[in-house]
């Protein structure tokens, strides 16, 4: 029996930068008394994310969730919305709250990305678009998805909340479909606290959406649309900035770690670590082992002696948005056009890493995951 550790290890700690270099933006920030409302931490924060990801403009949010309900609402999504059920919950609730009806499709369970064969069934004459999500900061199928939505005049956006600074087909993601939605939570590869943004090259949408965030002003005593408070604050932009010096290490660490687990976890049967593609950029950041029917424990017995350890691995993203109690009690029989999602929801544990972690470790949970396969 291994001992558990001491400390308990999560999935998504938080990774921070240089903090003396966040100190000194946050004490010229008070300096200036200038927190909120378009500040020069913020303005410095979206120039520098756009130019990292080689996109026109981002526009930076309070959160993740605010940006993908922005983005929807600019781009005028209406009736349905397809988007992946295996994702996490916001992207479904950022359209149910307003009023918009998120359409499961299915997943290619290699990929767990969406299926482009699933995303045509589910179209309706009620389908005013697609949303894609980069699952594990693993690139959509991009060209087939933009294809589907040229040929029905649909709208296609993307939820990159787990790409920044991964590509696709060699090109940075944040800059296809009409917007791509990034989030900086505390938990994600890269964050601001809390924050997210929405990336486009489209400059008319940009304005709107920066219209949208601050109430709709258009400078003192004007409101020319309607609009939120979806607004970065300006101590968060300076996290962005000090981690965006940081993202490089990020990578390694995660990278480093991502081959230890590989390393470690070779030759237990049934257990499948879900590969980067090297021609790519990626993060690093999703460590993804696959359980399969022929290994020695199921899914929730590893997680549960994980647990037992004090390593808090997770079954993302179970049950899938469709099970969960909002969408079950809309769509009852979602699952049934669901069946890759069903089984890789079953399957999938998320392990922790980051800059937090070393491979010594990665060795150790490993071993965990070792002896409950026998
Ligand atoms: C984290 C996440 C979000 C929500 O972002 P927040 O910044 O937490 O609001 C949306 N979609 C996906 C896929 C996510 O992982």
């Amino acid at each position: 029996m291994s001992e558990a550790f001491p400390e308990t290890i999560h999935v998504g700690r938080p990774n921070i930068g240089d903090r003396e270099a966040f100190l000194k933006l946050a004490g010229e920030m008070f300096d200036r008394r200038w927190l909120s409302n378009n500040g020069p931490l913020l303005q410095a924060f979206e120039q520098r994310m756009a130019a990292y990801l080689g996109v026109r403009h981002c526009v930076a949010m309070c959160n993740g969730t605010i940006a993908l309900e922005i983005a929807i609402r600019a781009l005028g999504l209406e009736g349905e919305v397809i988007v992946p059920s295996y994702t996490f919950i916001a992207t479904a609730h950022a359209l149910h709250w307003q009023g918009i009806t998120p359409v499961f499709a299915d997943i290619d369970p290699d990929t767990h990305n969406l299926d482009p064969g699933a995303v045509r069934r589910m179209i309706t004459p009620r389908t005013s678009g697609i949303i894609g999500v980069h699952l594990w900061g693993r690139g959509a199928p991009v060209e087939a998805l933009q294809a589907i939505a040229d040929e029905h005049g649909l709208q296609l956006m993307f939820d990159a909340a787990h790409a920044l600074g991964c590509s696709y087909g060699g090109r940075m993601i944040g800059g296809f479909g009409r917007a791509e939605v990034l989030s900086f939570h505390a938990t994600k590869f890269f964050n601001t606290f809390e924050g997210g943004a929405v990336v486009t090259n489209d400059d008319e949408l940009a304005e709107t959406m920066r219209l949208m965030r601050n109430f709709g002003f258009a400078g003192f005593d004007n409101v020319i649309h309607p609009g939120t408070n979806g607004k970065m604050i300006e101590v968060c932009a300076a996290m962005g900035l000090v981690n965006l010096d940081y993202i490089d290490t990020v990578i390694e660490a995660n990278r480093r770690n991502w081959l230890a687990y590989r390393d470690a976890l070779a030759g237990i049967p049934g257990l499948r670590l879900m590969p980067y593609d090297e021609a790519e950029r990626n993060n690093w950041q999703y460590v993804i082992l696959e359980v399969d029917p022929d290994c020695r424990a199921t899914r929730d017995e590893i997680v549960a002696e994980l647990h037992r350890h004090n390593v808090l691995a997770r079954k993302y993203f179970w049950p899938g948005c469709h099970r969960m109690k909002p969408y079950r009690d809309l769509q009852p029989h979602a699952g049934l056009v669901l069946p890759h999602t069903e089984t890789v929801a079953a399957r999938v544990i998320v392990m922790p890493t980051g800059t937090t972690l070393d491979p010594g470790q990665v060795g150790r949970i490993s071993a965990i995951v070792g002896s409950a396969c026998g």
